[in-house]
């Protein structure tokens, strides 16, 4: 690490390589300083447990014909699955398989719940999205399902989801899967990006004419910075600022926390399945509505594995009893699908912890009912010198890997453009 330089960047996910790729690319002098030991941030693939790739946090390239990192992907020469990639995907009631007729009902409560909580939020009533769901009525036993997409979506519950922020997502149908790992893809397109690992900023003073960046490895001074870290980490006060930020924009980073939405990964002896490969698979148990629901991805790589997707309150409550509550809810619900006797089959297991990790916080970002209106404050004009990047500054894309990365390549034309102003 160098004592100055010209613009600094805090975090190297997505959108912090994403800077660096642009400051490089314009020849300007950088440093990018990371708290982990690793880059990536939640763009992260394991390459060890189940003996094939899969990602701890994203692996779906949203918006797949529109999103940067698809074209990426072919240049970089790493696999990705189109739309065809996952089978109709099946549905468990419990331990019981649904029937085409009862998976079609399911289907179209789903439809209605999301549309309900689209109206409300289009119209602007910025509502939670539990709310927008009372208002359209009693939707039946399979409302269930749409709270678990709801959460796997939002990381948050019904309750704690903005139907203004909801809908101004840009959905599409077209979800591909990097085959090679979201995490792999991140790290091949930053390439030999230069990243000083293990080096948490504390605080930003920006007193100064210069800005002086204060890490735990000691402190530099540059013209301007790129501020790629979690909304969750800056609401937390882990990257302080001095001056205080203003009130307003410390309110809006605190009205988009990351949420709950977290990864089982379970790697059995032999095939317990009998399934495809990446076969789905969808569990809610309408005759316990309280119990979280799970997705689950089957067979990733071929690997006789499953990945369980759990997200909500009911799963961080579940989470807070140790990791093993997780993986026992895991198992449960694959053997209530498969038969109890995978659980004899089990070799090894990874579970994620982004909302426990402290320069993280959560899964993605979500804004509070009434609060949607405060995503816009975080592009807002500041300090000249300080661009803010990340996921949750990824407008419509708000929430994926793709939107972070534009928010970092905009945040680096920012203070590109500040620099050139004042030279
Ligand atoms: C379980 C899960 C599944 C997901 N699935 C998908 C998906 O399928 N598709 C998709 O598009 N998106 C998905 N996402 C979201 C996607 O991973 C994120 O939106 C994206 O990776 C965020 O990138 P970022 O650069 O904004 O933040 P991050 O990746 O969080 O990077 C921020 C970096 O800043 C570092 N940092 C924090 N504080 C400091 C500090 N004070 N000093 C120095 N460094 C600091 C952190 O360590 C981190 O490396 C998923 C996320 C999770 C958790």
């Amino acid at each position: 690490m160098t004592h100055e330089t010209d613009v600094v960047v805090i975090g190297a996910g997505a959108a912090g390589l994403a800077a660096g790729e642009r400051l490089r690319a314009r020849g300007i002098a950088f440093e990018i300083l990371e708290a982990a030991d690793s880059p990536g941030g939640r763009a992260a693939t394991d390459h060890h447990t189940l003996g094939v790739p899969f990602d701890l946090g994203c692996h779906w390239l949203h918006d797949a014909r529109h999103n940067p990192f698809t074209v990426l992907a072919a240049a970089h020469g790493v696999r990705v699955g189109d739309g065809n990639w996952l089978p109709r995907r099946m549905l468990y009631l419990g331990s019981r398989l649904a029937s085409a007729v009862e998976k079609d009902a399911a289907d179209q409560t789903v439809d209605a719940i999301f549309d309900a909580v689209y109206a409300a939020g289009g119209e602007g009533r910025d509502i939670s999205a539990a709310a927008a769901i009372a208002q359209a009525g009693d939707q039946g036993p399979y409302s269930v399902l749409a709270r678990h997409w709801l959460e796997l979506m939002s990381a948050a519950g019904p309750a704690e989801i903005s139907a203004v922020d909801f809908a101004y997502y840009h959905d599409t149908e077209d979800n591909w899967p990097v085959l090679d790992g979201y995490g792999a893809l991140v790290l091949a397109v930053a390439g030999d990006l230069p990243v000083t690992l293990g080096c948490p900023v504390h605080r930003i003073d920006r007193s100064g004419r210069r800005l002086r960046i204060e890490t735990a490895r000691g402190a530099l001074t540059c013209r301007a910075a790129v501020v790629a870290v979690p909304t969750a980490v800056i609401a937390a006060g882990r990257l302080a600022f001095a001056p205080d930020l203003p009130p307003d924009l410390a309110e809006a980073f605190a009205a988009l926390p990351l949420g709950y939405a977290e990864k089982v990964a379970l790697l059995f002896d032999g095939d317990v399945f009998g399934v495809s490969e990446r076969s789905g698979l969808d569990f809610v148990d309408p005759a316990d509505p309280a119990r979280p629901g799970a997705s689950a991805l089957l067979r990733p790589g071929g690997a006789p594995a499953a990945l369980v997707h759990v997200a909500g309150p009911e799963a961080r409550a579940m989470a807070q009893e140790g990791e093993g509550a997780l993986v026992d809810f895991a198992l449960d619900v694959l053997a209530g699908a498969f038969g109890g006797h995978l659980k004899s089959r089990l070799l090894r297991t990874q579970v994620t912890d982004w909302a426990g990790m402290p320069y993280i916080g959560g899964a993605y970002s979500c804004a509070l009912p009434g609060k949607a209106h405060l995503r816009a404050r975080l592009h807002e004009p500041f300090d000249p010198r300080i661009a803010f990047a990340g996921e949750a500054l990824g407008r419509e894309a708000y929430s994926t890997c793709h939107g972070a990365r534009i928010s970092g390549l905009a945040a680096a034309d920012a203070v590109i453009a500040e620099l050139e102003k004042a030279a």
